[in-house]
């Protein structure tokens, strides 16, 4: 079936933040062979070799618009396509070794069902080499999906999130073996996973931020960390999540006009190894219309929440992207290239693999590789308790005096997410989860100089070093 109008019935160009739930359940295509035979077919003879496939040369373009591949290629040269960008990105950063285990973020959207469904695919033709080995050496990484209940953050309705979880764990469980463990997390848990007033708390924490834009910044925060510690707490190494070209575009512009320029560089890149659990960004290279599409095409279930389009940066950014992109379709990924061209900090690569662990040559030689990339990076290590961005040490020094937790955040986040009066700031910080706190006290600058005091033996005096 080709998705080249907009009665496509299955939402292929379909905003990401639309407004209205978008349940999509259409049968799988019979692909190979018939999937590229769409409406718009031209079936005179005469014109049939410029419906043909780019790539193959023999099957039918899965649409005339001749706009980006899904012009220009046929539906299974499109996938193949697709999928090639994802694994290029998984191996040339080795993102995931065969001793792994990773936890991929599943919102139920096309992005992150695309994610699941390629990281599903490489684990199974693992398991395939495992099953055909003699000696049964190889090792297959593991997976598990995580899906975040944000009820306490939206007000949504009871019946909608129900049939929400529903679609995510059919879709989980209707993936083929090797099994994987499915959480479903409410994102109060980032007080604790066993605390009565969590959804009262993070409920207040939100209402004592005025701005439209913070809030949704501080959910999106807060929604890091509920993975973060489902990760941690359930043994995975790697988090993968489905951002792709589109979200990072409008990552890119709405970060430069919150004033974090400086934080920008740990955001663009294919790993973000600043937290506990590194998170790896096997999409970087596709966009948004294409993994929509490749949803339609096969059949992939999704499912979105209702959500409000809000008057904050966010949404203002995402239509004026969605625009550009309307106007030029290179744009998007114009956007990435150019600030993937910032000098990356020293977290965006794999930290180096322990000698000790039973990890193939192959993958060791690769991410040598890989991390030699990061020779020239920035180096950070002060980070803001609130959003986890790089602190630049000029603002750090400044705020050395300053002990409270407002020394330990980026200017964006005390402009935008602090409350200004003195009272509902202090009752904002009581409400702040214990994993903010710790950052702001210990991961900052009170550890860089805990670390100091502690090696203080070692360090060469001024004296030693003019000698
Ligand atoms: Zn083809
Ligand atoms: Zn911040």
């Amino acid at each position: 079936m080709a998705c080249n109008s907009s009665a496509c019935q299955s939402n292929c160009y379909r905003n990401q933040h639309d407004e209205h739930t978008i349940e999509q359940d259409s049968p799988p295509s019979s692909r190979p062979g018939t999937a590229a035979v769409g409406e718009s077919r031209i079936t005179n003879d005469d014109n049939s070799n410029t419906n043909l496939c780019f790539k193959c040369k023999s099957k039918e373009r899965m649409s005339t618009s001749g706009v980006g591949d899904d012009g220009r290629l046929c539906s299974d040269c499109f996938r193949s396509n697709l999928f090639a960008k994802f694994r290029q990105a998984v191996t040339s950063n080795a993102m995931i070794s065969p001793s792994d285990k990773v936890l991929v973020a599943f919102s139920g959207g096309p992005c992150s069902r695309v994610a699941l469904q390629f990281v599903h695919e490489i684990q199974v033709k693992a398991h395939k080499n495992f099953e055909a080995s003699r000696d049964r050496s190889l090792q297959v990484f593991g997976v598990g999906v995580a899906y975040i209940n944000e009820t306490a953050a939206y007000s949504i309705p009871s019946d909608e999130i129900d049939k929400t979880i529903q679609t995510i764990q059919s879709v989980v469980s209707s993936l083929s073996q090797p099994r994987k463990d499915l959480h479903i997390v409410p994102i109060e848990n980032v007080y604790s996973s066993n605390l009565s007033d969590g959804r009262e708390k993070l409920k207040k924490l939100l209402d004592a931020v005025d701005d439209v834009t913070g809030k949704e910044d501080l959910i999106s925060y807060l929604r890091m960390l509920s993975l973060q510690k489902i990760a941690a707490e359930n043994g995975y190494n790697r988090l993968l999540v489905g951002t792709c070209t589109s979200r990072i575009a409008c990552h890119v512009i709405s970060s430069t006009v919150k004033g974090q320029g400086y934080s920008l560089p740990a955001d663009v890149q294919y790993i973000d190894a600043r937290w506990e659990v590194p998170v790896v960004l096997p999409l970087l290279d596709c966009l948004a219309q294409e993994l929509n599409m490749l949803c339609c095409i096969d059949g992939l279930k999704t499912v979105e929440l209702t959500k409000k389009s809000s008057s904050g940066i966010n949404d203002l950014v995402s239509s004026f992207v969605a625009l550009l992109q309307v106007e030029n379709p290179s744009r998007e990924s114009t956007i990435v290239r150019t600030a993937g061209k910032l000098t990356p900090f020293n977290f965006s690569r794999i930290p180096d693999l322990n000698e000790s662990n039973n990890v193939p040559l192959a993958t060791k030689r690769r991410q040598k590789r890989n991390n030699f990339k990061h020779v020239n990076s920035l180096s950070s290590e002060s980070f803001c308790a609130v959003c986890n961005g790089p602190l630049n040490t000029s603002d750090v020094q400044t705020r050395h005096a300053s002990s409270s937790i407002l020394g330990a955040c980026c200017s964006s986040c005390q402009f935008q997410i602090l409350p200004k009066d003195s009272l509902s700031h202090e009752l904002f910080l009581s409400l702040l989860p214990p994993s903010m706190v710790a950052r702001a006290t210990h991961g900052s600058l009170g550890n860089s100089n805990s670390l100091r005091n502690k090696i203080q033996e070692f360090l060469l005096s001024d004296d030693d070093a003019e000698s």
